[in-house]
C-alpha cells in the first residue's frame, strides 16, 4: 500500500515542480547565483505521509552518511530550541544540504518544491491566502501590472486525500504533525515514533 501511495507522492511532487517551473519561467526566477539560501529558512511541516516519504529516501543512504546527517539534524534541533527562546526566527541551515545542494532533492518536502514565486491558496473556510514570492522573485516583479502566480490549493487538496489515506492505514490514531524536517530526521521514521503509537500500544 505504501508503495502506492509514495507513487502518487512522487506524481504530486512532480505536478509541483511542473507548475513551479512554468511560474518560475514567466517570471525569469532562478536560484543561480542568489546570495540567500533558502535551506536556512524556518517551516514546519504537517503530514505523517511526507515525514514518512523522507524516510523512505533517508533510509537508502549510506549508514556513514545518514549518522552525519542525524547528528546535523540533532545540532539543528538545538540551536532553532535557543533562537526560538530568544523570540528568535530560527535561521539554520537544514542538515540535509550539503555545500549549497539538497542531499535528498528527490524526497525534499512541498514547502521546498513551491517556495519562492508567488502563489496562493484557498483555505477550506474560503480564505484566501496570498504570497508574493521571494525577495529576488519580488525584485523581479516589481512595477510590473499583471504577475504569474502559483496555484497552490489543488495540490493541498491532493496531499490531504494522500495524508488521509496514510493515516487510515496505520494501526492507531496518530498525533497532529507539527515538526520541522530536523525534528523529523531526530525522531525516525512516523511509524515507529508517532507518540500517539506509544500512547495506543501500551
Ligand atoms: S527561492 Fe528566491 S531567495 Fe530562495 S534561493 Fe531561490 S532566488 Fe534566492
Ligand atoms: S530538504 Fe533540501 S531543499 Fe529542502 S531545505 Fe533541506 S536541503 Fe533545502
Amino acid at each position: 500500500m505504501t508503495d502506492n501511495l509514495f507513487r502518487r507522492l512522487g506524481q504530486l511532487y512532480a505536478d509541483m515542480e511542473q507548475e513551479y517551473g512554468l511560474v518560475a519561467g514567466q517570471t525569469g526566477l532562478t536560484c543561480s547565483g542568489c546570495p540567500e539560501n533558502c535551506c536556512t529558512s524556518y517551516f514546519q511541516h504537517h503530514t505523517h505521509v511526507e515525514w514518512a516519504y523522507l524516510w523512505e529516501g533517508l533510509g537508502n543512504l549510506p549508514d556513514q552518511r545518514l549518522r552525519e546527517i542525524r547528528g546535523k539534524a540533532g545540532e539543528y534541533v538545538h540551536a532553532a530550541q535557543e533562537m526560538l527562546a530568544r523570540q528568535g526566527l530560527p535561521d539554520v541551515m537544514c542538515p540535509l544540504n550539503a555545500d549549497g545542494l539538497c542531499t535528498l532533492y528527490a524526497h525534499r518536502m512541498m514547502i521546498c518544491r513551491l517556495h519562492g514565486v508567488p502563489n496562493r491558496f484557498t483555505l477550506p473556510n474560503g480564505q484566501a491566502k496570498t504570497f508574493l514570492g521571494c525577495f529576488r522573485c519580488q525584485e523581479l516583479l516589481a512595477g510590473k501590472e499583471k504577475t504569474p502566480v502559483l496555484e497552490r490549493t489543488d495540490f493541498y487538496r491532493r496531499l490531504a486525500a494522500l495524508e488521509m489515506e496514510y493515516i487510515r492505514g496505520l494501526p492507531y490514531r496518530p498525533a497532529r504533525v507539527r515538526l520541522t524536517l530536523a525534528e523529523m530526521i531526530r525522531i525516525g521514521p512516523p511509524e515507529f515514533n508517532d507518540p500517539a503509537m506509544s500512547c495506543a500500544t501500551r
